[in-house]
This record gives structure tokens, C-alpha cells and sequence, in this order.
């Protein structure tokens, strides 16, 4: 348990979100009766996918999506990866979303089933509840010129350098106090006590909190958050517990039990594989939890992009993994139409087995109109930061039409560069060609390949 506080509260100072790609996508943008925006949580356009994507919104949270599947079949840039998103920004923050390249399951490291099974637990979620004990006090005297005598509430030895005072503490428990005190003292060093003060020590995170005041018999705090509960102490002393709850993955708990360095390999990627054994302790104990009603399972979103690159045997994998009853929201994409089934001599759609293909919700996306590139390169902008002048957004949504939304959103960040070495504020059209000539899109590079094939290698 401790380990996995650790990690849940590692993960919370992780969670600085750098600017990805699909930063933007804040959910899928529908109104309350699912219909889709035409411009709303950075989502734009594609309105029947998002509807279709919507439905399936709902079935998760009705929980009738079990042993099904979501297919997103598109041309590339068509937005399938930013609806998958969209899908799991919708289902909360806490809804554990994994994204995999069917191609980063092939490796050396690790065996194809193996790197499933990892991406699968990746996206499972655990909530863990735990109640830490929170000690309450009253501040019934403070001096600040006398140094702290053994006899107070806080040692001595506690206070935070060049500061004395004394502090004493009327709670339910004086051992914890005498214990705590210090703490609470240094804890508070910035904010101003007053005797009158009621304070609150959470003994598991070490956090104090000052509550408020009490002000004759009543006290007036309310500030320790929706989780707290009130329980009666065989004293009949009211002692206050706080509910607090860690979210972690499966793949997480499997990591740091399966070796001894486990904590670090989180941050390494280091995992390799899995022992069975270790899983199956893993899924007892967190069934045991369920039971007890100290965890949930939280079935998160796993994304594979490119899923004609899987083999058969993948595909087998799938069709197991979502009879189970923790099975995360799988989500497929693919930009392929006819195509052979990777290890086999067969065609068939997207290169996916029909038994499979069975059991998936297509969603198809479209082509972007010119009024939906721009919308979509406005947001970028936004998102990065990047002040742009209504010139260059025509230019930039020009090529964008001519090339792909993906490659003018790249010239968005290299533009600003380029307005930045000239020590420009905005970006200008002359910063868009300046990049436009710099990088080649993929018809140009094509073209380029064509001209100038004899002086590659064969
Ligand atoms: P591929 O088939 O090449 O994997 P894709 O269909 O998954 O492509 P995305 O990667 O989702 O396409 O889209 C390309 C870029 O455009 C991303 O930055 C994505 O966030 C953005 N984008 C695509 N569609 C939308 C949309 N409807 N609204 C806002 N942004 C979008």
C-alpha cells in the first residue's frame, strides 16, 4: 500500500502535461443529449463520428460495452486518434487511457502476447481507498518570545531555526499531540497561529491544515475536504478520518511486485516480463480489496493505432482478453481499406479477421473541409501558444488543404521558431513559406524522390 501511495502521488507531480499532439482534445464536445458540437472541447467537425462516438460514451458508463469493441476507420489525419482521446477525456480524469502502435508490440524485449497483456493492465485502473487518520487541535495559548520548554505541547527540538513559541494543543488524543506538535509547528511555520486556531494533522501525508476558528463552543470549519468523515471515538470524542484514495493501474501494481527495484522501472519502461504468478497474486489480492470494498476497478480506454500491422495471433489474443470481465474499452484504428492479414496470405478488411471484425462498432471518419482545417489550426495555435496573423492562418490553412492537417500543424511550432529568430511576435505569412520551403510535405517529397531516384540507393 505504501509503495502505491508513493506512486499515485509520484504520478500526481508528473501530471504536468506537456503540449502532445492532442493536447488540445479536452473531450468529445456534445451537449447533454449527446449531440455533437460543431466546435466544443477542442473537438471540430467530424459530427457523425462524434455522435457514433458519443453512443458509445454511453454504453461504457451503462456498462453494456463488455466483449465488444470500437473500430475507427479513416484516411490518416481524419482525427481517429484525437476521437480515442476524446472518448477517454469524456470518461474522467482518473479513466486510465493507454495508446499503442500495433508495430511496438513486435519486439526483441518482449514477446508480442506479453506486450498486450501489459497495454491491456495499463489501462486498467484501481482505486484504493484508504482512511488516514487526521489529529484536530485547538490552539489555546501561543507565545512567541519564550523558547519551547520540554514541558509544552511541541519538543524543542521541532521548531523550525529562529523561531520559539509555544504552542499548546487541546485535542482528543494529548499523547499525539505531544508527539505531533513539532510538527504541526513547523508545518504552520509560514501561517499565522492564533490562539483560537483549530488545526488539523493528517498523520499519514504529514500535511497540516489550519480549519478555522473556534469561536466559543462552536467551530466554524468546513475546510477539510468532500471525503471527510466523522467518527465516534470509544472516548465520545469526535476524531475526524479522511477518506483518501490512490488511483493506480494494474500494470503499475504488477511492476513494483515484480522485482526490487519495481518502483524505478515505472519510470525506466524497464519492465520486461511479467511472471503469471505475479499477476494472478496481484488479481487475487485486488479481488480480495473489491470484496472488503476498499478498491474499484476502473475500466480505462486502450487505444491500438495501426491495427492492420497486428498478426493473427494478436488477434486471437483480443478476442480472449475482452470476455474478461476487467477487460478495459478496447479502440482500434486503422487507415487501411482491402489488405492482407499480417502472417497470412488472406485479404480482408482493414487486414482484420472477419471473426473479429464481427464483434466491432465501425465508426467511420471523413475528410476535413477547409472551414474545419482552419478551426482545428486556430486551436493549435492557441494550444502552443503562437499568436499568428489572419494572413499566414489563410496561407497555413491553404497548404493545409493541399498537403494534410498533420503536416500544417507541425508548421505551426517551426513557424514560431522562425518568427522568433527574426524577433517577430507574430507569426507572419513570410514565416509560414520561410518553413514551408524548409521542410517538404510528403507529395513534394515524393515528387522529389521521382526526380532524383537514380541518385539513391536501390
Ligand atoms: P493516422 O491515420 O495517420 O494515425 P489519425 O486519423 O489518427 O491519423 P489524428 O492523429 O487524430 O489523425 O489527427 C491529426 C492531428 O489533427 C492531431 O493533432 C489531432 O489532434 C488533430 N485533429 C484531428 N481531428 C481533429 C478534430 N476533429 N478536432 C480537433 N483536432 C483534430
Amino acid at each position: 500500500m505504501a509503495d502505491l501511495k508513493r506512486l499515485s502521488e509520484s504520478r500526481d507531480l508528473t501530471r504536468i502535461e506537456r503540449i502532445g499532439a492532442h493536447s488540445h482534445i479536452r473531450g468529445l464536445g456534445l451537449d447533454s443529449s449527446l449531440e455533437a458540437r460543431d466546435a466544443s472541447e477542442g473537438m471540430v467537425g467530424q459530427l457523425p463520428a462524434r455522435r457514433a462516438a458519443g453512443l458509445i460514451l454511453q454504453l461504457i458508463r451503462q456498462g453494456k460495452i463488455a466483449g465488444r469493441a470500437v473500430l475507427l476507420a479513416g484516411q490518416p489525419g481524419t482525427g481517429k486518434t484525437a476521437l480515442a482521446m476524446g472518448i477517454a477525456k469524456s470518461l474522467g480524469a482518473e479513466t486510465p487511457f493507454a495508446s499503442v502502435a500495433a508495430s511496438e508490440l513486435f519486439s526483441l524485449d518482449l514477446s508480442k502476447t506479453e506486450a498486450l497483456t501489459q497495454a491491456f493492465r495499463r489501462s486498467i485502473g484501481v482505486r484504493i481507498k484508504e482512511e488516514a487518520e487526521i489529529i484536530e487541535g485547538e490552539v489555546v495559548e501561543i507565545s512567541i518570545d519564550r523558547p519551547l520548554s520540554a514541558g509544552s505541547a511541541a519538543p524543542s527540538g521541532a521548531t523550525a531555526p529562529g523561531k520559539t513559541g509555544r504552542l499548546t494543543l487541546k485535542t482528543t488524543d494529548m499523547e499525539t499531540v505531544y508527539e505531533l506538535g513539532g510538527k504541526m509547528i513547523e508545518a504552520l511555520g509560514k501561517e499565522k497561529v492564533q490562539s483560537g486556531d483549530v488545526i488539523a494533522l493528517d498523520k499519514a501525508s504529514g500535511k497540516v491544515t489550519k480549519l478555522g476558528r473556534s469561536i466559543g463552543r462552536s467551530r466554524d470549519y468546513d475546510a477539510v475536504g468532500p471525503h471527510t468523515k466523522f467518527v465516534k471515538c470509544p472516548d465520545g470524542e469526535l476524531q475526524k478520518r479522511k477518506e483518501v484514495v490512490h488511483c493506480v493501474t494494474l500494470h503499475e501494481i504488477d511492476v513494483i511486485n515484480s522485482r526490487t527495484q519495481g518502483f524505478l522501472a515505472l519510470f525506466t519502461g524497464d519492465t520486461g516480463e511479467i511472471r503469471a504468478e505475479v499477476r494472478e497474486q496481484i488479481d487475487t489480492k485486488v479481488a480480495e480489496w473489491r470484496e472488503e470494498g476498499k478498491a474499484e476497478i476502473v475500466p480505462g480506454v486502450l487505444f491500438i493505432d495501426e491495427v492492420h500491422m497486428l498478426d493473427i495471433e494478436c488477434f486471437s489474443f483480443l478476442n480472449r482478453a475482452l470476455e474478461n470481465d476487467m477487460s478495459p474499452i478496447l479502440v482500434i484504428a486503422t487507415n487501411r481499406g482491402i489488405t492482407s492479414i499480417r502472417g497470412t496470405n488472406y485479404r480482408s478488411p482493414h487486414g482484420i479477421p472477419p471473426d473479429f471484425l464481427d464483434r466491432l462498432l465501425i465508426i467511420t471518419t471523413q475528410p476535413y473541409t477547409e472551414d474545419e482545417i482552419c478551426k482545428i489550426l486556430d486551436i493549435r495555435c492557441n494550444e502552443e501558444d503562437v499568436e499568428m496573423s489572419a494572413d499566414a492562418k489563410v496561407l497555413l490553412t491553404k497548404i493545409g488543404v493541399e498537403t494534410s492537417l498533420r503536416y500544417a500543424i507541425h508548421l505551426i511550432t517551426s513557424a514560431a521558431l522562425a518568427c522568433q529568430k527574426r524577433k517577430g511576435k507574430v507569426v507572419e505569412m513570410e514565416d509560414i513559406s520561410r518553413v514551408y520551403q524548409l521542410f517538404l510535405d510528403v507529395k513534394r517529397s515524393t515528387q522529389y524522390l521521382m526526380e532524383y531516384q537514380s541518385q539513391y540507393m536501390f
